[in-house]
């Protein structure tokens, strides 16, 4: 297949150039001016980017009605975050590797998906859904979703032994509360000690790597501390988690989306505003519970915290693939997995991502 007459943006050095672009198989064959090729496909007045990669996301986290509900509504997340030309997701807890092989296997269409299964915590944590009027009230209680409750660091490594018997691809940690549970999300829920035992054994099992929720700055700076690949939401970061994040070598997914239009939305932009002086990797993730159609809403909001177009595209594409540690996808080069979005228009406007979608490719094959 032949995607002719449009222009190819190089996420790396923002540059659009006018090329086409050959399709072989799965694979992007060649890329370059005047090209031949078979089933030629007119891009011209558009704009090649490759396919979007988010980095957090829940695509099962329909938690009331009967189990069944939770998978089909799935479904239907999946084939919207493809129509938006996002062909490759991270979970960040809630989907199973049933849905992984449903995809795998072409039975439902949606992004290639990364699993986490269930978000590991402290007797008491996110994880650990409990109330004080009922005592457990466990909405995941799945044989495919195992406990993700933990205490002591023995108990941090038999709850990745469990996560990776299930089968996940990630291992997710809670290491503070939630937003909504105001003060709480200062927290911070595990000991060192716990954390340095969760990293390790997600190490030891087939070198997987630990992606943290972390709101406020003491808990993203011992999660950085121990090692964890990624802080997600890192909402309230300081100069001093910060340089713990950059030694480290951690990335950020800041999921500005949760804040957005929130009181919390400042001190949120400042986070980025400091990682990004401090030189730490940034990658897109939207952290969608529903209202999946809204997504790539989060390219833009990196941006305008300071990433700028070209930043914020890269982070949704090359940078997320690199924090995922896939390196066939996130670039139009000959080699690349062949995942494309073709935008109307060529210019680097992200404020309407969504509205310029035209087309998508995943895996050589046009999903939209
Ligand atoms: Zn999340």
């Amino acid at each position: 297949m032949l995607l002719a007459g449009g222009s190819v943006l190089d996420v790396v050095t923002g540059d659009v150039t006018r090329a086409d672009v050959l399709l072989s198989g799965e694979r992007i064959a060649a890329v370059g001016p005047a090209l031949d090729g078979p089933e030629r496909v007119d891009c011209s007045g558009g704009l090649l980017v490759p396919g979007f990669v988010d980095c957090h996301v829940h695509v099962a986290f329909q938690e009331y009605g009967p189990r069944s509900a939770r998978t089909l509504a799935a479904v239907a997340a999946l084939r919207t975050l493809l129509n938006l030309g996002v062909t490759t997701v991270r979970d960040a807890w809630g989907a199973d590797a049933g849905l992984r092989m449903a995809l795998a296997r072409g039975w439902i269409e949606g992004p290639q998906l990364l699993i986490s299964l269930r978000q590991l915590s402290t007797t008491g944590g996110i994880g650990d859904h409990w109330d004080p009027a009922h005592g457990p009230v466990e909405r995941f209680d799945d044989p495919s979703m195992p406990s993700p409750v933990f205490d002591g660091p023995s108990g941090a490594r038999a709850a990745v032994r469990r996560m990776v018997r299930a089968d996940a691809d990630w291992i997710k940690v809670a290491v503070s509360g939630s937003l909504s549970e105001g003060a709480r999300a200062h927290d911070v829920q595990m000991t060192d000690g716990e954390l340095a035992a969760l990293v390790d054994e997600a190490g030891r099992q087939g070198g997987r790597r630990v992606m943290a929720h972390a709101h406020g700055a003491r808990a993203a700076e011992a999660a950085a501390s121990a090692g964890v690949r990624s802080v997600e939401h890192g909402t309230f970061l300081d100069a001093s988690a910060v340089a713990v994040m950059a030694a480290q070598g951690a990335w950020y997914v800041p999921t500005l989306s949760v804040t957005h239009g929130s009181d919390a939305a400042g001190a949120h932009v400042r986070s980025v505003r400091l990682a990004l002086e401090a030189g730490i990797p940034i990658a897109a993730g939207a952290d969608a519970v529903s209202g999946y159609e809204k997504v790539l809403d989060e390219v833009a909001h990196l941006s305008a915290a300071g990433l700028g177009p070209v930043g914020a595209l890269r982070a949704a594409t090359s940078e997320a693939a690199r924090l995922l540690g896939l390196d066939d996808r996130g670039a139009i080069v000959p080699g690349s997995r062949a995942d494309l979005v073709l935008l109307h228009g060529s210019g680097l406007d992200v404020t309407d991502l969504a509205g310029r979608v035209r087309a998508v490719w995943q895996g050589g094959r046009r999903v939209r």
